[in-house]
């Protein structure tokens, strides 16, 4: 057995329109949505899935409220699982939307797991996913490890690209306790994207969106994290 323990993380909760969670629904609705990195470490890995928001520009703050206690920082749940983030051997970005990325510049050891396609996109998004990528989020020293399709990490801890809410989205599956811990990313941010098979509304490619959505209802044995689902704050099953 590789994998040794599993656990989210957490980093606060950003405002923003439900819609933008599923498509063609809730405009209108604030949605204070969660921000949850996943914590994997196995014999050879300290493996952190995406960093939360950390602290956004202030223009930003007109469109989304970051709502955070004083021990609600990503910083303060590696601590309580014991982790520094000197410890952090691998940052996997399931895409760098600034609210999936926005610690990665606080990882001076980590290597980092991107799809290409994605990393290559953040640098220059069309007109209207630019708003969704910040520069400074992703743009520091460290590696990005070029990365193009499935990807094992480590025998039970998996990359699966999903693309459709962005060009080179990518979900994580860990095998843990007879159960795939599938780590859906925006792929699906909330239940209703799976339980309905309802695409994001904030949308790359609808298409691939919802083929990806089928491929992660496809996969046996699941236990689903979805990113911004804020009455699932703990993986538990
Ligand atoms: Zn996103
Ligand atoms: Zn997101």
């Amino acid at each position: 057995m590789t994998v040794l323990d599993v656990r989210l993380l957490f980093d606060g909760y950003f405002t923003l329109d439900k819609s933008f969670l599923i498509f063609g629904k809730y405009q209108g609705v604030k949605y204070k949505a969660a921000l949850k990195p996943l914590l994997v470490r196995t014999e050879k890995e300290t493996i952190i899935v995406d960093t939360g928001i950390a602290t956004l520009p202030p223009k930003y703050n007109k469109f989304h409220e970051v709502i955070r206690g004083s021990n609600e920082e990503l910083r303060h749940s590696m601590n309580n699982a014991g982790v520094r983030l000197e410890d952090v051997t691998l940052v996997v970005n399931t895409h760098l939307h600034f609210d999936h990325c926005g610690n990665n510049r606080f990882f001076p050891r980590a290597k980092f797991m991107v799809q290409t396609d994605e990393v290559r996109y953040a640098y220059f998004p069309d007109r209207f996913m630019q708003v969704s990528y910040l520069r400074d989020f992703f743009d520091h020293e460290g590696d990005y490890l070029p990365l193009k399709g499935r990807y094992q990490i480590e025998d039970g801890v998996d990359l699966l690209p999903t693309p459709g809410h962005t060009i080179g989205h990518q979900s994580v599956v860990v095998r843990w306790k007879g159960r795939n811990i599938v780590y859906a990313g925006d792929a699906a941010p909330l239940a209703e994207n799976v339980e309905k098979r309802n695409i994001p509304g904030m949308i790359f490619n609808s298409a691939k969106g919802l083929e990806s959505i089928d491929l992660l209802r496809r996969i046996e044995n699941p236990v689903y994290l979805y990113s911004h689902d804020n009455a699932q704050l703990s993986l538990t099953f």
